[in-house]
This record gives C-alpha cells, sequence and structure tokens, in this order.
C-alpha cells in the first residue's frame, strides 16, 4: 500500500516463467507504477560478447576487449541486479549507509544464490567500521542509473555482474549510458578499442581536474592510486589543460581583437592564420585529454573568421571540423547541427557574415552572431 510518490517499494523481477529472479531493485512510487511486473527477458547483447572478464595482478578483476571494437560499437547491454534511490533521505544523514544496509541486505537474499554470489564477490574499497559490507559495495561499484522523468528521484545506485567490474581510466575508452524504459545499461566505445585491450570507465566526472586533484579524489572515493596513461603523462598532461583553459576562456577576445583589426585585408588574413593554428593546437590537446568543453565555440570562430575573410577553402575545411565534431558524439549528434553544416559547406554565401569585410562589418560582430 502507497501513501505517496514518495514511498519506496520492492521491484522483485523475475523471468517470464516465473522460475527465476533476475533482478530486485529499490523504487520510489512514481517509478515502481511505470516499470512494469512482466516477465523479463535477458536485453539483446552482442553474441558472443566482445570482451571477458579477467583477473590482472595489480588491480583484481577488469574487462579486456576479446576483439577489435569499433568507435561507438555497443560492448555489452545489462540489466542491473540491485539497485536503491541514491539518496535515502528517510536514514541518518550522519552515516546513511550503515543505516542503508538493512535494506540492500534484504534484496540480496530475493536474488539467486548465483547471482548473489556473484554481487558478494565484487571489490569493496570501504573499510568495514564505516560501512556495512552490501553499503560499501554499493559504494565501489554502483552505476548512475537515471529516470528524467521522475518528480521523486532521478538517480538510482546500480549494480551489474558484469558491468561492475569495469575499472576506471581518467581518459576511458567507453562510456555509459542507462535506458529507464528498459532498465538497461549500455556501454559503448568511445574510441576504436584494440583487441587486448582493457575497458573503461570514467568512475569521477573530470571537469579540467589536475592530474594531483583527480587522484586524490580517487583515492578518497575509491581508495585505489590512479596509474592510467593520463595520470602517468602528470606535468604534461596538466600543462595541455592549462592551455586548454587559458585558450577556451581567451576565445571572445581572440575574436574582439581580429575584429579590431578593422578593414585591414592582410593584417585580418595573418591573424586568422595564426587563431586558426591555435585552434588547431587547441583541438589536438582536447583530443589528448579528453575535454571537449568550449570545442565548438573554437571552431565556429575559426568559421567566422574564413566567412568575412570569404575564403571558400579554409571556410569549407573548418566546417569539416565541426562536421567531425559532431560525428564523435555519436548517438548525442544534433542532426539540425550536421544539417546546417552541411548547407554552408554547399553554399558558403549562406552564412550571415559571408565575405562582408569590404562591405564594411555591422557594427558590432561578436561571438553571439558566428554560432553556428
Ligand atoms: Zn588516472
Amino acid at each position: 500500500m502507497f501513501y505517496s510518490d514518495h514511498d519506496m517499494a520492492i521491484r522483485c523481477c523475475r523471468t517470464p516463467d516465473g522460475r527465476r529472479t533476475v533482478a530486485v531493485w529499490a523504487l520510489y512510487y512514481d517509478t515502481f507504477k511505470k516499470i512494469p511486473n512482466k516477465g523479463w527477458l535477458p536485453p539483446i547483447t552482442p553474441t558472443p560478447p566482445p570482451y571477458e572478464i579477467c583477473t590482472f595482478k595489480a588491480k583484481g578483476r577488469g574487462m579486456v576487449a576479446t576483439r577489435d571494437i569499433g568507435f561507438g560499437e555497443i560492448v555489452i547491454n545489462e540489466r542491473p541486479v540491485l539497485m536503491i534511490p541514491f539518496r535515502m533521505p528517510r536514514f541518518n544523514p550522519l552515516n546513511p549507509w550503515r543505516d542503508m544496509e538493512e535494506l540492500p541486505l534484504q534484496m540480496l537474499y530475493q536474488l539467486e544464490q548465483e547471482d548473489r554470489k556473484k554481487v558478494v564477490r565484487l571489490h569493496n574499497c570501504k573499510s568495514l567500521d564505516n560501512y556495512g559490507p552490501l553499503g560499501g559495495i554499493f559504494m565501489t561499484n554502483a552505476l548512475s542509473f537515471l529516470v528524467a522523468d521522475s518528480r521523486v528521484c532521478k538517480e538510482y545506485a546500480a549494480i551489474c555482474l558484469t558491468i561492475s567490474n569495469i575499472n576506471h581510466a581518467c581518459l576511458p575508452n567507453a562510456s555509459y549510458e542507462s535506458d529507464a524504459e528498459t532498465v538497461v545499461f549500455t556501454i559503448r566505445a568511445k574510441r576504436n578499442i584494440a583487441k587486448g585491450e582493457e575497458i573503461t570507465l570514467a568512475y569521477i566526472q573530470d571537469e579540467g581536474l589536475s592530474t594531483a586533484e583527480r587522484q586524490d579524489l580517487l583515492q578518497r572515493k575509491y581508495s585505489f592510486k590512479c596509474s592510467c596513461e593520463l595520470c602517468s603523462a602528470g606535468a604534461v598532461s596538466d600543462e595541455r589543460r592549462k592551455f586548454i583553459r587559458t585558450t577556451v576562456q581567451s576565445i571572445d577576445s581572440m575574436f574582439d581583437k581580429w575584429n579590431e583589426l578593422g578593414l585591414d585585408r592582410a593584417a585580418r588574413t595573418n591573424e586568422a592564420k595564426r587563431l586558426s593554428k591555435t585552434v588547431e593546437e587547441l583541438l589536438q590537446a582536447m583530443d589528448e585529454e579528453g575535454l571537449h568543453t568550449g570545442r565548438k565555440i573554437s571552431i565556429e570562430l575559426c568559421i567566422a573568421m574564413y566567412a568575412i575573410l570569404g575564403d571558400t577553402k579554409s571556410f569549407r575545411k573548418w566546417i569539416n571540423r565541426a562536421l567531425d565534431s559532431e560525428a564523435m558524439k555519436g548517438r548525442d549528434a544534433s542532426l539540425e547541427t550536421v544539417k546546417k553544416l552541411d548547407g554552408m559547406l554547399d553554399d558558403p554565401s549562406s552564412y550571415l557574415l559571408w565575405d562582408s569585410l569590404d562591405a564594411g562589418l555591422p557594427e558590432r560582430t561578436s561571438t553571439n552572431n558566428i554560432r553556428v
């Protein structure tokens, strides 16, 4: 019996024949009523799997590619076996995880024995003094499952038997997404992955943190010292990140200064060359660091400069760079942007400021006018 949307209940999912429990989820009422109580078939996933779970000497279990996996390809689709709300406000705020031990434990015992064993075998980086054994397993392995349309709880902590074995890298080669309709996680290649390479995910949101800041955060949250490729690059990586940060911050003023060159075509052409070289270096650094905030506006700056100069060849080159960037987004690419860019590739003069230098620029050409 539910009294309000804030009430929580356990959804125990079974196979269509009712013989086997496949998942146990603690859900708030508004999500609970949307997720049907039906027979659950396993999600369709690449067969044979393009990965295996291996044990590494230094860091325990992890996932390794058993064949080449292409950019954008699905590595695995998997349904979480256990899921609880990410935050449960009714528990003691000083130590919610200890109080929470009881609920996951009840849920765990509803799973089949073999699945239960697999959950208990997952790594636990937390000390038993501060967290119960299951709370620790959740804190170490849970992925964030998003329910965007819930008014009560938009984020759940989910444990998967296979995906939860994937290790962290600060510049991972895979990403994950969750589908609230099918209750399935999808792991997708963020770039080409070679056979034998470890498949990795980012455990933390990296908004341009330095190596030391990132390692400190990982140590606190997951108790390990990250030795990924990016962390090994240490000072070189920090330097590149600084260059990305300062360059992105100065994009607007770079364009303003270029505009101040007025009608001097030669000076504008030279400066456009210099600035587009800086943007080339910026994009290279962004690729190396996996940080892409500011990518779009930097490319738009180059597009705008060459449009104003009426330089068809360079304009098209940068339109193509913008198209490549859209392609990098995979499923998140905007069809509308691609259409717009394709249109400008066909007909550069459709760009608002095309060849406008000699005509005299509009009073104020700000970066707001150059957004594609
Ligand atoms: Zn790292």
